[in-house]
């Protein structure tokens, strides 16, 4: 049984592959290089 953790996100930005910034805007995750996705 595998699912719901198949998809490895990203911890640092939630799978989402940028970071939100306070002042307005957003950057790119360096962990998962923008992909969102946990690397191997
Ligand atoms: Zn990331």
């Amino acid at each position: 049984m595998k699912n719901q953790f198949d998809t490895k996100e990203c911890l640092y930005c939630s799978g989402k592959g940028y970071f939100q910034l306070l002042l307005g805007g957003s950057e790119t995750c360096n962990c998962c290089g923008g992909t969102g996705k946990k690397k191997e």
